[in-house]
């Protein structure tokens, strides 16, 4: 018999954008690495991600623990995104801004309103590894982080630079974190990760080593065999796409479990339990590598 766990509060991301819509193209992202369908030019309007905040708490009666306005997206491209960044205000709903700053729109004016986090992503401090991993222009980046420095924002936001650590980057930790600590800003690192797992493991499988996979540090997420920890993708993470459709997971924006219009929470998580797609993970480790990468290193 299938028994839910007691749902507590989850951590929501909300796709206000097309999936793959990003100025970047990783090649450890899905927008990189799997080719997401050619995002279309809609986006969602407040009205609509009103009614998703609305259905859950009258429908679902869940706690929101904070907001992500993007999953494999660039929340900044958004023309609305102080709009739904107030919204959550107003609902003192915390709220998470994950950004690659290649581009400084609407950054004067989401601070302005006051996120609860404003996460830069960061993963090299040369042209050369930003450029393999990010595939961005790294100078371009820094002086929108120097530029972030200068514009005044409200006391709840905390501004992280937060660097992707991988096995040939490991030299240039520092000298992003004294950038970053220098211009007043907290600095946070972990291994970084390739998604998505069931293409991970579709490599380990066949001994196969795909772009970006040769600079992951096997050795810190195949730990994750070791841990006993249930995969917090299942029941505390919840990902809505903008045709409502719930993914498994946020890692693997490709698997969908049913739509969050049409299907309560209790019965989307319940699908998501058992799912054939997480025997790979988990037999890997990945859910919990994914998941807890700190208790890894
Ligand atoms: S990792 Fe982030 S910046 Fe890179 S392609 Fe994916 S969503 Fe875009
Ligand atoms: S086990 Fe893996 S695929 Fe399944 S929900 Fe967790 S992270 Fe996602």
């Amino acid at each position: 018999m299938y028994v839910a766990p007691k749902i507590f509060g989850v951590t929501v991301s909300v796709n206000t954008q097309p999936n793959g819509l990003c100025t970047l193209a990783c090649p450890a992202c899905p927008v990189g690495n799997i080719g997401f369908p050619k995002p279309g030019k809609e986006k969602m309007s407040l009205g609509k991600f009103r009614e998703i905040l609305d259905i859950l708490r009258d429908r679902d009666k869940v706690k929101v623990r904070d907001l992500w306005p993007s999953n494999y997206t660039e929340p900044l491209l958004h023309p609305e995104i102080p709009s739904f960044i107030q919204e959550l205000r107003n609902r003192g709903v915390p709220s998470y801004i994950s950004t690659n700053l290649q581009s400084f729109k609407n950054v004067p004016e989401v601070l302005a309103v006051g996120p609860t986090q404003f996460r830069v992503s960061i993963s090299g401090w040369t042209r050369e590894t930003y450029g393999r991993h990010h595939g961005g222009d790294v100078e371009l980046l820094k002086s929108n982080v120097r530029r972030l420095a200068q514009i005044p924002r409200k006391p709840q936001t905390t501004i992280f630079v937060h660097f992707h650590r991988w096995l040939d980057n490991v030299g240039e930790e520092s000298l992003v974190k004294k950038f970053a600590e220098d211009l007043g800003f907290t600095f946070t690192s972990e291994w970084a990760w390739w998604k998505p797992p069931d293409r991970l493991v579709e490599a380990l499988e066949a001994g196969v080593t795909l772009p970006g996979m040769e600079y992951l540090n096997l050795d810190v997420v195949l730990r994750g065999r070791h841990l006993k920890t249930p995969c917090r993708g299942i029941y505390k993470h919840l990902v809505i796409e903008m045709d409502g459709s719930v993914p498994l997971c946020c890692n693997m924006p490709r698997v969908v479990v049913g739509n969050f219009f049409e299907t309560p929470l209790a019965e989307l998580q319940k699908r998501k339990m058992g799912h054939p797609a997480c025997v790979g993970c988990h037999k890997w480790g990945l859910s919990a590598a994914y998941f807890n990468i700190d208790e890894l290193e």
